[in-house]
């Protein structure tokens, strides 16, 4: 799960970022609105947590054009300021969900949570499985029958990733972005590692599960055929 915080206020958006991490999302950081929405219109994440009052673009500008380019990432908008005129128009341009500033760490996780869950890809439950195979989101272990494995927090992004969309082809660079985010460094040779690893534990577990490459353009996984 992949988490986008546009909010100008440093502190406030570093708290926000650890509390997340904590949590077991990733999280990437914006500091201005014109930033944020050009993170935000990668569609890489699961929720977006937008601050309204914010440098060169304010949050509402920010929502409004990102759902007119089709983007409907739910997002969790966040102002100082009460008046309902503010929550009018925040729900008017396509906020999910409105939450007042200073609030408690337990609400904004649960109605991160909340919004998790409308994304419709993903399940009530904390098990994906594939064919054979089951992967446990709560403890990183991928098994087959009486066999499993743990798996590293990036192999864990990367299979749930591949379980989630399992039959499709996901390119490359959504990967690679989905899983190591914008800031970071890492190139199109760290997917094929991290690929490489998942392909010898699925070996390892003797699941019928493949990853297959499709040249020129990503991974897929099928489930036994
Ligand atoms: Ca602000």
């Amino acid at each position: 799960m992949r988490v986008l915080v546009v909010e100008d206020e440093v502190r406030l958006a570093a708290t926000l970022q650890d509390l997340l991490e904590m949590q077991g999302y990733l999280a990437d950081v914006s500091h201005d609105g014109e930033s944020g929405l050009d993170n935000a219109l990668s569609a890489i994440y699961d929720v977006i947590i937008l601050d309204v009052m914010l440098p060169k673009l304010n949050g509402f500008d920010v929502l409004r054009r990102l759902r007119a380019e089709g983007n409907t990432t739910p997002v969790l908008m966040l102002t100082a300021r009460s008046e309902v005129t503010d929550k009018v128009q925040g729900l008017d341009s396509g906020a999910d969900y409105y939450l007042t500033k200073p609030f408690e760490p337990k609400e904004l996780l649960a109605c991160v949570r909340a919004l998790c869950r409308r994304t419709p890809e993903l399940r009530e439950t904390d098990r994906l499985t594939c064919g054979d195979l089951q992967l446990e989101q709560t403890t990183f272990n991928l098994s087959c029958s009486d066999r499993s494995v743990r798996l590293s927090r990036k192999e864990f992004d990367m299979m749930e990733l591949l379980m989630l969309n399992q039959k499709l082809v996901i390119p490359k660079e959504k990967l690679l972005l989905k899983v190591w985010g914008y800031e970071s460094e890492a190139e199109d040779n760290n997917v094929e590692v991290y690929i490489s690893f998942l392909r010898k534990k699925l070996e390892y577990l003797r699941s019928g599960a493949k990853i297959k490459t499709i040249r020129m353009v990503g991974y897929c996984l099928e489930p036994e055929e």
